[in-house]
């Protein structure tokens, strides 16, 4: 009997109210954690194909499982790619999008649920840098029902094994350093335009718990109790999405930002503090003009800052490696750091697989 189901024979037993009071959090984790013969466990981010066919996801999937990957995060619903990947020992997980929410019915009907910038400006009809960017005010207790809902629908069906955050957090007040060329700018402070939430909701809400009046605020862009309830929002949004994947007894993780300090600085993201099952911080080297040497550096950051907490598994987008050889290299580095394992992004080739299982096994 594997851990999962061992858990849910325990709650199910005179035993619940002990290993809940006991080990809720320790037992939950077994599930992310590898198993004895492996020493780590590795993840595909993957948007399902629907052109895909069972025969064609069975071979996949067993590759997959073959180089050492123990989950894959989905981007959107399919019953036939998530089945086909538990048929392989995989655990299926749904991929969704948190704080940035752009779907049509909500613009429509809610549009005062949307993040104000520094300037007054709704993601509603002004979003920022791209089309796509519409993020929601995490303050509103209405905007955490309603993420709630979206993340209950996922976690009723049988077939999804967890849930798997993005967005979930303010919109770049800096973007990485490779994308400014992108958009003509220069980042090296907070531009009003790019700082969020300003709304009525959050001004108030801040009052309230500082006693400060934030329009009387000079810079508020510099005001670290300003910045800090801001983490708090996102954070107890993460919260409610935790204790909701609790009760369905189904693991919670997050794609994250790269490092503590990142998070913090470009998009107002506290991960360190999160009670989820796991995170992949986005460790994507060309997206900050480094190079694979930084992969280390940055899951040994993000290791440290959490305290054994939950497994960090380093996300690796792989159009940035040069060749299997640089990736091979990536891939040792986040592990011997202290990753639990990496989270691939990209198409993955049969020649990724053999440098994931390779650098697996490499003796660290
Ligand atoms: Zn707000």
């Amino acid at each position: 009997m594997d851990k999962y189901h061992r858990r849910k024979f325990l709650k199910g037993s005179m035993l619940a109210g002990l290993s809940a009071a006991v080990l809720p959090l320790a037992t939950k984790a077994e599930i992310l954690t590898v198993a004895p013969q492996q020493k780590y466990k590795h993840w595909v981010w993957t948007n399902p194909n629907l052109k895909d066919t069972p025969e064609e996801l069975a071979l996949r999937y067993r590759k997959y499982y073959e180089a050492g990957i123990r989950g894959i995060f989905f981007e959107h619903d399919s019953e036939l790619h998530f089945r086909a990947a538990k048929a392989q020992k995989l655990e299926a997980h749904h991929w969704i999008w948190t704080m940035n929410r752009g779907e049509k019915s909500l613009l429509a009907e809610h549009p005062e649920w949307y993040a104000k910038n520094r300037k007054g400006e709704s993601c509603a009809d002004q979003p920022p840098y791209v089309n796509y960017y519409r993020w929601l005010c995490p303050s509103r207790e209405e905007v955490r029902q309603y993420l709630e809902t979206v993340y209950e629908t996922a976690l009723k069906k049988d077939y999804v094994d967890g849930i798997h955050l993005d967005y979930v957090r303010f919109s770049d007040v800096i973007l990485p350093v490779n994308l400014w060329q992108d958009y003509k700018l220069v980042q090296t402070s907070e531009a009003p335009e790019f700082d969020f939430c300003y709304c009525e909701v959050c001004q108030e809400k801040y009052k309230k718990t500082s006693g400060t009046t934030l329009s009387e605020i000079e810079y508020p862009e510099a005001s670290p109790s300003w910045r800090f309830f801001r983490y708090q929002q996102v954070n107890e949004v993460v919260q409610r999405l935790t204790n909701l994947a609790a009760k369905y007894n189904k693991p919670i993780t997050a794609a994250v930002f790269p490092t503590p300090d990142i998070a913090h600085r470009n998009v107002k993201q506290d991960w360190v503090n999160w009670k989820v099952d796991g995170v992949c911080p986005m460790i994507y080297h060309g997206f900050y003009k480094e190079n694979v040497g930084w992969i280390g550096t940055a899951v040994a950051e993000g290791v440290r800052a959490l305290h054994g907490k939950f497994p960090l598994y380093a996300g690796l987008y792989l159009p940035d490696f040069k060749n299997n050889e640089e990736l091979g290299q990536g891939i040792t580095n986040a592990l011997v750091n202290g990753a639990a394992g990496v989270s691939l992004f990209g198409d993955v080739t049969d020649a990724n697989l053999a440098a994931l299982k390779s650098a697996s096994s490499r003796k660290t």
